[in-house]
Formats: C-alpha cells, sequence, structure tokens
C-alpha cells in the first residue's frame, strides 16, 4: 500500500513509538509525590520541552490536551467567554468551524466568516472589514489547510488582529513539524496542534497561551486542576512522552524533508496533469505545505476513484469530515461546483513517503480515472 494520507494521520515516527513504551513499562501518575509519580512527571516535563524547542516557545506556555480538536474547542470557547465576536475563515477545520457556530449560536452577528479566493487564499479586504465592524474578542485562522495545504500568511494578520483589540488563534495542526514555526517571532497568543499529523501517537495534543495572555479561565474539563487547572484529568503520560519524542525527531531534519517532499509533491502533480485529461490541482498558485496536492479529476466521483485503486491510501477532501456527507466546504468556499468539489482527491506526503510510492499512486490514478470515466460515459 502506497500511505499517501499524511494529513489525516501520520504513522508513528520509532522514536515515539519507543518512548510511548517506555513511559507504558513504568506505572507512574505524573500527579503522585512518590518516586514514580516523579518518573513521570519527568517525562512530561521533556515532553514539554521537547514540543517547545520545536515551536519557540517556553514549556510553561504548553496545555496537554487530547487533540487538536480539543485544543480549538478551548482556545475558542476561552476568548469568547470574555464577550465579543469571532472572525475565523470559511475553510476552516470543522474543530474551529462547529465551535465557533456552537457558541455564537445565539447572537449570529458575532460569528464572521471570512472568504477565501479560488486559490484558497484568505481575502485580505473580507478580513480587514470584519475586523473594522469593531468588538472582535478573537480572531481563529488556521495556519496551513488540511485539505489543500494552503497556508496563511499570518504575521500581517497578528498586527492587524493585535491593532484591533483581538487575541489570534491559529489551528496550525497540519504545520507543525512540517514547516518551522517560531513563536518568538509569530506573535499569535494561542495556537493548537495533533501529535499524530507529525509522528506522534493519536489522541494526544497541545495548546499553547503565551504568557501573560488575558485569556478568561474557562477550562473544558474541571477536576483535579491539572496543567495548572486548564484541563483537569491524569496526563496521558505515554502519549504525551510520545508525542514529545516525534516534535524532537520533526525537528530535526526539517529542513531537508520538506524540501524533499515537496520534490515528491510535484512529481507527483507533473506526472498526473502530463497524463490524466482535465485535471485541476487546487492552490497551486498559493504558498502551500510541501506534502500535499488536491487534485480534481473533473467528471470522476472521488469515492469511485478512491475505491478503483486500493493500493493507494489517500482521502476524498479531508478524513476528518468523511463522516459528514456532502461536498468540501473548503472546495465550495473556493469557488468551486459540487461536482468539481466531489471530484476531488488528496494526496498526503511526509517522512515514510518515497519515489515508488509517488510511481505506484500516478500508474493507479491514471487507470482508476480511466475506468471511473469509462464507466460513466457508457451507454446505459
Ligand atoms: N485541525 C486541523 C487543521 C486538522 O487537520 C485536524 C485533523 N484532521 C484537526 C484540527 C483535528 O485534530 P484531532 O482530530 O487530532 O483532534
Amino acid at each position: 500500500l502506497a500511505y499517501l494520507d499524511y494529513n489525516a494521520t501520520a504513522p508513528v515516527r520509532p522514536q515515539a513509538m519507543e518512548a510511548v513504551l517506555a513511559a507504558m513499562r513504568e506505572a507512574g501518575n505524573a500527579s503522585s509525590t512518590h518516586r514514580s509519580g516523579h518518573e513521570a512527571a519527568a517525562r512530561v516535563t521533556v515532553a514539554r520541552r521537547q514540543l517547545a524547542e520545536l515551536l519557540s516557545c517556553s514549556p510553561g506556555e504548553l496545555i496537554f490536551t487530547s487533540g487538536a480538536t480539543e485544543a480549538n474547542n478551548l482556545a475558542l470557547r476561552a476568548a469568547f467567554s470574555a464577550g465579543g465576536a469571532i472572525v475565523t475563515s470559511m475553510v476552516e477545520h470543522p474543530a474551529v468551524l462547529e465551535t465557533a457556530k456552537h457558541l455564537t449560536r445565539q447572537q449570529s452577528d458575532l460569528l464572521r466568516l471570512v472568504p477565501v479566493d479560488g486559490e484558497g487564499v484568505l481575502d485580505r479586504d473580507a478580513f480587514h472589514c470584519a475586523l473594522a465592524e469593531g468588538g472582535a474578542a478573537l480572531v481563529s485562522l488556521m495556519a496551513a489547510n488540511n485539505e489543500t495545504g494552503v497556508l496563511t500568511d499570518l504575521g500581517p494578520i497578528v498586527e492587524a488582529a493585535h491593532a484591533a483589540g483581538a487575541l489570534v488563534h491559529t489551528d496550525a495542526t497540519q504545520m507543525v513539524g512540517r514547516l518551522p514555526i517560531d513563536l518568538a517571532v509569530l506573535d499569535v497568543d494561542l495556537l493548537s496542534l495533533s501529535a499524530h499529523k507529525f509522528g506522534g501517537p493519536q489522541g494526544v495534543g497541545a495548546l499553547f497561551v503565551r504568557r501573560g495572555v488575558q485569556l478568561p479561565h474557562h477550562p473544558l474539563i474541571y477536576g483535579g486542576g491539572q496543567e495548572r487547572g486548564w484541563r483537569a484529568g491524569t496526563l496521558n503520560v505515554p502519549g504525551i512522552a510520545g508525542a514529545g519524542a516525534a516534535a524532537e525527531a520533526a525537528h530535526y531534519g526539517m529542513a531537508d524533508e520538506s524540501t524533499r517532499v515537496a520534490q515528491l509533491r510535484d512529481a507527483l502533480e507533473t506526472a498526473l496533469v502530463e497524463q490524466i485529461d482535465d485535471c485541476r490541482i487546487n492552490g497551486t498558485a498559493a504558498r502551500r505545505l510541501p506534502g500535499v496536492t488536491s487534485i480534481t479529476f473533473t467528471g470522476a466521483p472521488a469515492d469511485a476513484v478512491l475505491a478503483a485503486m486500493p493500493d493507494v491510501a489517500a482521502s476524498e477532501g479531508s478524513a476528518c469530515s468523511s463522516g459528514a456527507p456532502g461536498p468540501s466546504h473548503v472546495l465550495l468556499a473556493m469557488g468551486r461546483s459540487r461536482e468539481e468539489a466531489e471530484a476531488t482527491v488528496r494526496f498526503s506526503m511526509g517522512p515514510g513517503s518515497t519515489g515508488p510510492d509517488v510511481t505506484q499512486a500516478v500508474t493507479s490514478a491514471i487507470r482508476a480515472v480511466r475506468k471511473v470515466r469509462a464507466a460513466l460515459s457508457a451507454p446505459v
């Protein structure tokens, strides 16, 4: 199987697996005061430092959660509780969009959804209009889109949002561990991440909360006061240890790795565009993550294409909303028709991806698209 679905989840890195197993071999609640507790707490400390080094923040600015979904929920809920509007975009992950819709369900004027252009790039004028309406408590914009890989130029956004008195959150789930993020320079107040996107275990993530930021204390989960009262419950020591080890491994050699993966992605796109008629790459004119491509094979529904290429793991739009029926809201927001959105496949690559994976995906996709198109155009 050619695994080209790193944006859904990345294979666990060996270093992360080792760290998970090492933590599981020894009992220990990170809150206990005996030696086992101290050892568990020490693993958490190491992991917090490893993640902080990846992001250039301080370890004390990270709150461990069950993933980016929880981190996004926590960030939005806490910031919104201060009162004010949420400015976000039409192409956010459901973990942001649905949370924002839920929070503002009784005051829909407090939700301002900024559109994107045909390349998936945020409409800067519309963003400034949304801020100019005044009263924004929070701007939440993703660092990289999970379906297209399109990046958001966060620097100027942060500046404008702060000038308007809003906090800035970014869902950086798809960017962390893939491209550099330097929180000493990028002045966001809040950032969400999920370990399984960069080779850590599933079910663990973190919310970065910049020191000194006036965020109302509004946890989602109350209890024993862990994580400075922001996220109660016994810490997931093995998961956290795995997240830390994955962060360290991703950090090491990131520049070479992102170049290598971008070359694989470019090779995949070139081969598909050359050999399949009527296909279109979404977001090519934008700055994108290195390992992601979103391709529309006009007239070939993606579910049928994927079913016809069982030797390749790829996605229809995004795996995250695969339970939800209907075309991708991201592609619709980019102005694609329903048919185009439903004929779009996402391939995403990472550290384990190879040239032969790309060759296999190209061969299979060519065959699958031809087969699906032929079946649909055949006389009944
Ligand atoms: N945000 C983005 C951009 C994502 O791609 C994902 C995962 N698909 C999430 C949030 C949610 O992450 P998790 O499911 O690990 O909580």
